[in-house]
């Protein structure tokens, strides 16, 4: 089964650094925990309590269930799923699309339309001609013209979305759809609904360094996340915060990237340029009821640079923390909602 899905939404060779981004504090290791593999990288759940003895042995086969149904609709790396399907047809048609998929590609429309394109899920084309992607060369700089890759190809605009029944359409037909930037933090919500449903109110759930928290520890005190310094091999916490009824997501240049003629090429595109981005923007983390929601920001935020997406987060009230990187060390922004969730 681990197999099967593994591999699915990152490089392979990446995803042993995937989980550095963020670790979970607990005070002693935790025996209440599942964890697994899913989307390229693992996941992790853990309890602060079990209300049935049973509990763990019948928890894991739904939450791998749900993984599985996730990763068969929306991975870029199974040639079966349905995203996939829906990529290589050339049809400019309406196609009938899942819930999970048709939610997670709304979702990552309305992000696209707060944040004027930066978070565009159409940058499938680009995101494999820069060495990221599922048919992709690792670490080579595209040999075509990358306007000629981009051309119709792209902009979010240019997939239509239909709820009933849920369906999506291409307005040109070589356009394809990633969701590398979104999906972990759907799957991360949908674990939590499994847990919702089960009856469990304490929980912490990960995937590849997306959490979200619920309820508390086995303590009695809040669930605790350490946002992880950017420096490579450094292990040096740059804050803590508390995830009551919250997740944090964290995109980084510094974990799927490669440098070629001295030039460092990390995965996020910018859709204005067609090329990686070229600001001194370490990483982001957003935080956010949703982790969906939390994953796309912290991605578009990581596109739109430390000024435009700082002025983007403040504008609209969002808690996030930028990690600058300057001639002299590393630098440190974050709006009031971000600093009011950090802990002492
Ligand atoms: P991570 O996978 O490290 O958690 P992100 O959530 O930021 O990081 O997702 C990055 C992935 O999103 C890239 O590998 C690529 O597949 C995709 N991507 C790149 N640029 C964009 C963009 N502008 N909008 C949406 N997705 C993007
Ligand atoms: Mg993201």
């Amino acid at each position: 089964m681990h197999s099967r899905i593994r591999s699915v939404f990152v490089a392979a060779g990446t995803a042993a650094l995937i989980n550095a981004g963020l670790s979970a504090c607990a005070p002693k290791p935790h025996s209440l925990s599942i964890v697994g593999e899913t989307m390229g990288t693992s996941y992790s759940v853990k309890l602060a309590n079990c209300p049935t003895p049973d509990c763990l042995t019948e928890l894991e086969p739904r939450i791998e269930q749900r993984l599985e149904q996730i990763n068969s609709a929306m991975s870029t790396y199974d040639p079966q799923s349905e995203l996939s399907r829906f990529n290589t047809a050339r049809s400019v048609d309406w196609i009938s699309v899942s819930t999970d998929l048709y939610t997670v590609v709304a979702h990552a429309h309305a992000v696209s339309e707060l944040t004027g394109g930066a978070f565009d899920i159409t940058v499938a084309p680009l995101v494999n001609a820069w060495g990221f992607g599922p048919e992709s060369l690792a670490g080579k700089q595209p040999a075509a013209d990358r306007s000629q890759i981009a051309g119709p190809a792209t902009g979010y605009e240019r997939i239509e979305l239909r709820d009933d029944p849920p369906g999506i359409r291409k307005r040109t037909s070589r356009m394809s759809i990633d969701l590398s930037g979104i999906a972990k933090g759907f799957g991360v919500d949908e674990i939590a609904r499994v847990l919702d449903d089960y009856g469990i109110s304490s929980y912490l759930v990960e995937i590849g360094g997306e959490v979200r928290g619920r309820g508390t520890r086995p303590d009695g005190k809040p669930w605790r996340i350490a946002v992880e310094h950017p420096a490579i091999g450094t292990r040096r916490l740059d804050g803590i915060v508390e995830l009551a009824d919250l997740s944090i997501a964290t995109s980084g240049d510094y974990r799927n990237f490669y440098v070629e003629d001295g030039q460092r090429y990390s995965h996020t595109i910018d859709p204005t340029t067609a090329a990686p981005v070229r600001h001194g923007l370490a990483s982001v983390s957003v935080i956010d009821p949703s982790a969906m929601h939390a994953d796309a920001m912290a991605t578009a935020l990581m596109v739109l640079g430390p000024e435009r997406g700082l002025a983007l987060a403040q504008e609209h009230g969002m808690a996030a923390a930028f990690v600058v990187r300057r001639d002299d060390g590393y630098q440190q922004m974050m709006t009031p909602p971000f600093r009011r969730l950090l802990v002492d």
